[in-house]
């Protein structure tokens, strides 16, 4: 199979340069250069059945039907798209009315989703400018050049020139199988070039997100972002702040879910960009050196799984995200006297609420996360039944691992790590062997709080 896509990226190679050594290759972005089915290798059996049929049945109605953005970015690059953008001239309700299994959503952009099975297809009506030349009646835009709505219909070059990057506005045509490349997509496809269309600063303003959008590609696709599209990031990176946290969120978990979180994390860091989703964490990591080394060995960790197949949650980064905040609040509480695991508890509490202005964290997450935590407290506590019982709990593997990379980032000396990988390798009677040395052993901290706390509180999370 990958041996099939190398030789698909070379085949694009050659079509691209041939291409590009054409004497009209010039950038005229108004009419489009049109690639023919023959120079390009983006093949209809790379498209999925339930696309093909959306944009063969709006073709039948009549309408132009393009595939466009991460899909035909993706085919060009040699890799599988995994969903498909389908651009059209038909108005979001002509598009419903073809499709029985669809439905309108959005109010930013006016999309219409068609589902097949568990693939949702989604169809979106060429947008236009969102003001006309005159600046007037449409100007849905803050006085900071956010853009507010973006819905105004358009034609095909204009929905093009509002799309984010030139690689991310290659139209593919289902009735001729041609692309039509608007913005010298093509041309940064060969170079790996990520490059905003129109002026970078303006268009971060209108939509802040496509700073992370940027790092989220070069990371993904090993793109270098150009100059010109990388220099206003630095300063505008606070624009961020004004973007709701449930759309943070979004974005955050397709940063970190893609399995370039190491390079992603660097790279948001790198442009301002980290604190601006993560302040605790960010404010933690200027306090400690292993703040950072924790979050940089859990994002390593993740992409090793993700590359191996196994299953991540987005817990599991979070908690290692704010785990230096929450540890912090938790020493400064037990400081003042409060016991480790009410402490811990409040810490989370504080830490989370604050963090919330900034990113949501849906429940299925954050509960999770919040075990995560706790079960760092419960971990050293292991005397009698305790260790069989947090070797029970659904989130004990987790928080294991969280422990280690806690051991290996060098917040706590290494020590705990190796009994709980001992107590869970171990048969019956190493792990009696393991539990008497607990009890042996004055170190064994919060062991000592067993008498006062015989029973451990239930997690209360959310
Ligand atoms: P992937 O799906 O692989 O993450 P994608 O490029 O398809 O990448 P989507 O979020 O699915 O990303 O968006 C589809 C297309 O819509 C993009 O390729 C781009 O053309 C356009 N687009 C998405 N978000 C924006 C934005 N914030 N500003 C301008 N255009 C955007
Ligand atoms: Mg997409």
């Amino acid at each position: 199979m990958l041996k099939g896509f190398t030789r698909l990226l070379h085949s694009t190679r050659e079509h691209l340069k041939s291409l590009l050594d054409s004497p009209e290759s010039a950038s005229d972005a108004l009419s489009p250069r049109i690639i023919p089915r023959s120079e390009h290798p983006v093949s209809r059996q790379q498209i999925s059945e339930a696309a093909l049929k959306v944009l063969y049945r709006l073709n039948g109605a009549g309408f132009d039907a393009y595939l466009v953005g991460g899909c035909i970015r993706d085919a060009l690059l040699g890799k599988m798209p995994k969903d498909f953008d389908v651009a059209t001239n038909a108005t979001p309700e002509q598009v419903r009315d073809l499709f029985r299994n669809s439905r309108l959503i959005g109010r930013r952009f006016r999309i219409v989703h068609v589902r097949f099975g568990r693939e949702v297809i989604e169809v979106t009506t060429f947008r236009g400018k969102p003001q006309d030349e005159h600046g007037d009646h449409i100007a849905h835009q803050s006085d900071d050049g956010l853009l507010l709505r973006d819905n105004v219909r358009g034609n095909i070059e204009e929905d093009a020139l509002r799309r984010d990057f030139t690689v991310n506005a290659l139209y593919y045509n289902i009735a001729d199988f041609t692309i039509h490349d608007f913005a010298n997509g093509a041309r940064d496809i060969e170079s790996r070039t990520l490059r905003l269309i129109g002026d970078p600063a303006t268009r971060y303003r209108e939509d802040p997100v496509r700073m992370l959008r940027a790092v989220r590609f070069a990371a993904k696709l090993d793109f270098t972002i150009e100059p010109a599209t990388e220099a206003p990031m630095y300063d505008l990176a606070p624009l961020l702040l004004q973007i709701p946290p449930a759309r943070l969120f979004d974005e955050v978990l397709k940063l970190f879910m893609a399995g370039r979180g190491l390079i992603t994390f660097r790279l948001l860091s790198h442009y301002n960009l980290f604190g601006m989703l993560f302040p605790e964490s960010e404010e933690a990591m200027a306090d400690a050196a292993w703040a950072e080394e924790l979050i940089e060995q859990a994002l390593t960790n993740t992409d090793k799984r993700i590359a191996d197949g196994r299953p991540v949650t987005p817990a599991f980064f979070l908690a290692a995200f704010f785990w230096a905040p929450v540890a912090h609040r938790q020493a400064a509480l037990e400081r003042e006297g409060m016991p480790a695991v009410p402490a811990l508890q409040t810490a989370a509490q504080e830490v989370v609420s604050r963090q919330l202005q900034h990113i949501s964290i849906p429940k299925r997450f954050g509960i999770p996360m919040r075990e995560i935590w706790e079960l760092q407290a419960r971990l050293p506590m292991r005397r009698g039944k305790r260790a069989f019982q947090t070797r029970e709990h659904p989130r004990f593997r987790a928080a294991y691992d969280l422990l280690l990379l806690r051991e290996q980032a060098g917040e706590i000396p290494r020590g705990l790590g190796d009994w709980w990988t001992a107590f869970q390798k171990g048969d019956e009677h190493e792990q009696l062997r393991l539990l008497q040395k607990v009890g042996s052993d004055p170190a064994s901290q919060g062991d000592r709080r067993r008498k006062k706390r015989r029973k451990p509180r239930k997690a209360n999370s959310e």
